[in-house]
């Protein structure tokens, strides 16, 4: 089952892609996490990344491109990958049906500027891990401090007011056109990602034929 989950920032596309490849073990490929990853190396990707990411603007395309060709390239991704987050532009869309890659279905999550603001705003995540909670949906144990690993939790540079409003207007701009691009495809099923995790995850679930 190869999947794209599209939506705005906060939409939930990450948790619940977590859920259904812990239920079905196919991969879940997150462009945020691996150039997040590439920055904490430091290496070249992560240098030319970095500004972008922190301002919330999008990665010039050819970056994600290759980075996400080479990902789904590996062994791991023969039985099937959701992608979360990427593509996030026409082009970038373009490239992964020029690839030849066949995608089975295109989940859209749908939700609220009032509810993504209170998302994201609200977000921790383990600097070590990278396990992610919310100061009042999904609070640590012990403020600050990760359920997992223990280390201290941070917000993300993105995840600060000037840099939210900034990645919903990108998202509007940029990534919203694709929405059209794969309902062109007929190819999209719309879930309603204003609920709570538990509703979000049956919907997707119904949605893929999970259930
Ligand atoms: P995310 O964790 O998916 O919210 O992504 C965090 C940041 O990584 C985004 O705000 C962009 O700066 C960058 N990024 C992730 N995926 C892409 C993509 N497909 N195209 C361009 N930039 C991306």
């Amino acid at each position: 089952m190869r999947l794209i989950f599209l939506g705005p920032p906060g939409a939930g596309k990450g948790t619940i892609a977590k859920r259904i490849v812990a239920e079905t073990g196919i991969v879940q490929i997150s462009t945020g996490d691996l150039l997040r990853e590439a920055v904490k190396k430091g290496s070249a990707l992560g240098k030319q990344a970095q500004q972008f990411m922190e301002a919330g603007e999008l990665v010039p395309d050819r970056l994600v491109i290759d980075l996400l060709q080479e990902r789904i390239a590996e062994p791991d991704c023969e039985a099937g990958f959701i992608l979360d987050g990427f593509p996030r532009t026409i082009p970038q869309a373009e490239a992964l049906d020029n690839s030849g890659v066949k995608i089975d279905k295109v989940v859209n999550f749908i939700c609220s500027e009032q509810t993504i603001i209170q998302r994201l705003s609200g977000r921790r995540t383990c600097k070590e891990c990278g396990a992610i909670f919310h100061v009042e949906n999904i609070p640590p144990k012990k403020e600050g401090i990760c359920d997992r690993c223990s280390f201290a939790l941070i917000q993300r540079e993105d995840d600060k007011p000037e840099a939210i409003l900034n990645r919903l207007q990108v998202y509007k701009k940029q990534t919203e056109p694709l929405i059209g691009y794969y309902k062109a495809q007929d190819n999209l099923v719309d879930i309603n990602a204003n609920q709570d995790v538990a509703g979000c995850l049956r919907d997707t679930q119904m949605a893929l034929s999970l259930v």
